[in-house]
């Protein structure tokens, strides 16, 4: 069962409990009246909000009450107990006591449900339930007691009712201040987890979180089948930018790197900062030729822009490699970066891929053609 259904079930189950308590009360007190009044009407009264009750409880349960802002209907539920005990009332004023005993127990249910506003409504339709019912009587039969009696008592319910209505009130407020707390906390854990990942100067993703989706990724691979490329990408000779223009422009020329490599890749790539100039871009659905095309383009773009304040020229030199099914993470990273190596050895500014893969990926290609 549901979380929602289980809750619903839990509250209007201890309600009802409530209700068939008094419902009882009210039967055994007009079996010990013995005034001659028939006991039918009261019966018929307590059957209507039986059924009332459970055809309500059946359509919160099927979920049609999602759409409203209580969706456990709390303010129907205690309206129509409070309607049950005025009419039980209405039969005979010997019931008074029980009917506000049962008035006060309803109340506790909107305390922690409700907004204030909506709790000081249902007491309200409350008192004038109450009202309504004691001038029926009133007009009907006359009280048993003398009027001013009935007056005094008629106003200490009122009195409680404000008092439950001031309790409301605080409990509400103490509810609006636990939520905002809750929503800076979700904030407070959002933030945390997106520093977690990132990395601080140039905002990319980190390594660390570059190795959780490698996992996903050789995941995905074993499983389903779906290729993706690894590629190193690392500025060429930073050394010397940070040695003639200092750490400050070394450091502009690498965020402005990163812009250029988080634009170049699609959603489904990933972008991050391996550490250093280093950089490691993961292509998603890819086959290596494919990569090979897209980093080749990346590198031109470098070529062509010009970085930080001092309009810096700069090459990258890129080491790329496919996943093979089955090998760890660490030997697809290490293959990447002796490719990566291998850039730099035949003098930078250049793309090389896995000569063994592409190799395959042409034998394969023309023994499908
Ligand atoms: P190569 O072409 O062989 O890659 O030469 P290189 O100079 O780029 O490589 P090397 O590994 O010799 O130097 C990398 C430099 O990157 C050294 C280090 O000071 C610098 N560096 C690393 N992290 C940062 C950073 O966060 N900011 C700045 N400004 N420099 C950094
Ligand atoms: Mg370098
Ligand atoms: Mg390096």
């Amino acid at each position: 069962m549901k979380h929602f259904q289980q809750d619903i079930l839990r509250r209007h189950g201890l309600a009802s409990i409530g209700a068939a308590l008094f419902s009882a009360l009210f039967i055994v007190s007009a079996l010990i009246r013995q005034d001659g009044h028939s006991i039918t009407p009261l019966l018929t009264i307590i059957g209507v909000y039986w059924l009332g009750q459970l055809a309500l409880l059946a359509w919160v349960m099927r979920g049609h009450s999602r759409g409203y802002q209580d969706p456990g209907m709390t303010p129907v539920f205690m309206c129509w107990a409070v309607l049950f005990i005025s009419l039980a009332l209405m039969c005979c004023q010997q019931y008074r006591t029980i009917a506000l005993l049962g008035y006060m127990t309803v109340m506790p249910y909107g305390v922690f449900r409700l907004t204030w506003r909506g709790f000081l409504g249902v007491s309200l339709f409350t008192m004038a339930a109450y009202t309504s019912v004691m001038l029926a009587v009133l007009h009907n039969q006359g009280f048993t007691r003398p009027a001013a009696e009935e007056a005094v008592l008629g106003a200490a319910f009122f009195a409680s009712l404000v008092a439950y209505s001031f309790l409301g009130r605080e409990v509400a407020l103490l509810r609006e201040a636990y939520r905002q707390k809750n929503r800076e906390l979700r904030r407070a854990m959002g933030r945390i987890e997106e520093l977690a990942v990132t990395d601080e100067l140039t905002g990319l993703y980190n390594r660390r979180y570059l190795l959780r989706s490698l996992e996903k990724s050789r995941a995905l691979a074993n499983r389903e089948g779906l290729p993706f490329v690894l590629a190193f990408v690392d500025l060429d000779h930073f050394k010397q930018i940070n040695d003639q223009h200092g750490h400050r422009i070394g450091d502009q020329v690498l965020t402005e790197l990163a812009q250029l490599l988080r634009l170049s890749v699609r959603e489904v790539d990933l972008a991050a900062r391996y550490g250093g100039e280093e950089f490691v871009l993961l292509l998603s659905g890819l086959t290596l030729a494919a990569a090979e095309h897209a980093l080749n383009r990346i590198r031109s773009q470098v070529l062509e822009q010009r970085f930080s304040e001092e309009a810096l020229p700069l090459t990258v030199s890129v080491g790329v490699t496919q996943y093979i099914p089955g090998e760890e993470g660490d030997e697809l990273i290490n293959r990447a970066d002796r490719l990566l190596y291998e850039a730099k050895r035949c003098g930078r500014n250049r793309v090389v891929a896995d000569p063994e893969q592409t190799i395959t990926v042409l034998a394969t290609a023309s023994a499908g053609a």
